[in-house]
Protein backbone atom coordinates (compact mmCIF):
# COMPACT_ATOMS: atom_id res chain seq x y z
CA UNK A 1 0.00 0.00 0.00
CA UNK A 2 1.52 3.59 -0.70
CA UNK A 3 1.95 6.02 2.20
CA UNK A 4 0.56 9.46 0.80
CA UNK A 5 2.72 12.28 1.45
CA UNK A 6 2.50 14.44 4.67
CA UNK A 7 -1.20 16.53 4.55
CA UNK A 8 0.86 19.32 6.65
CA UNK A 9 3.89 19.49 4.88
CA UNK A 10 3.79 17.25 1.65
CA UNK A 11 6.89 15.72 3.20
CA UNK A 12 7.78 11.95 2.84
CA UNK A 13 5.84 9.86 5.11
CA UNK A 14 7.48 6.38 6.55
CA UNK A 15 6.81 3.34 8.76
CA UNK A 16 8.64 3.73 12.01
CA UNK A 17 8.78 0.83 14.10
CA UNK A 18 10.56 0.52 17.51
CA UNK A 19 10.57 -3.01 18.95
CA UNK A 20 9.67 -3.01 22.76
CA UNK A 21 10.45 -6.55 24.04
CA UNK A 22 10.88 -9.54 21.58
CA UNK A 23 6.77 -10.00 22.02
CA UNK A 24 6.08 -6.46 21.38
CA UNK A 25 6.30 -3.72 19.07
CA UNK A 26 5.06 -0.57 18.17
CA UNK A 27 4.27 0.54 14.83
CA UNK A 28 3.14 4.02 13.37
CA UNK A 29 3.81 6.08 10.34
CA UNK A 30 5.38 9.93 10.78
CA UNK A 31 6.46 12.48 8.18
CA UNK A 32 10.48 12.74 7.63
CA UNK A 33 9.98 16.75 7.63
CA UNK A 34 7.61 18.35 10.06
CA UNK A 35 7.77 14.82 12.45
CA UNK A 36 4.14 14.75 12.30
CA UNK A 37 2.87 10.82 13.21
CA UNK A 38 -0.46 8.72 13.62
CA UNK A 39 -0.76 7.09 16.98
CA UNK A 40 1.02 3.81 17.40
CA UNK A 41 -0.04 0.60 17.16
CA UNK A 42 1.14 -2.07 19.66
CA UNK A 43 1.37 -5.37 17.95
CA UNK A 44 2.92 -9.15 18.56
CA UNK A 45 3.46 -10.82 15.76
CA UNK A 46 1.04 -8.99 13.07
CA UNK A 47 3.49 -6.82 12.21
CA UNK A 48 1.93 -6.58 8.35
CA UNK A 49 -1.40 -5.84 9.97
CA UNK A 50 -0.38 -3.36 12.03
CA UNK A 51 1.65 -1.66 9.10
CA UNK A 52 -1.69 -1.68 6.87
CA UNK A 53 -3.57 -0.01 9.23
CA UNK A 54 -0.98 2.70 10.28
CA UNK A 55 -0.85 3.62 7.01
CA UNK A 56 -4.78 3.26 6.48
CA UNK A 57 -4.71 6.01 9.12
CA UNK A 58 -2.11 8.07 8.17
CA UNK A 59 -3.77 8.28 4.59
CA UNK A 60 -7.16 9.22 6.09
CA UNK A 61 -5.70 12.17 8.02
CA UNK A 62 -7.76 15.37 6.49
CA UNK A 63 -5.46 18.33 5.38
ZN1 LIG B 1 5.04 16.77 7.29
Amino acid sequence: MEIKKCPFCGGEARIAKTELTTHAMLIWVKCTRCHNHTASIKTASHEEQAMQESIERWNRRAV
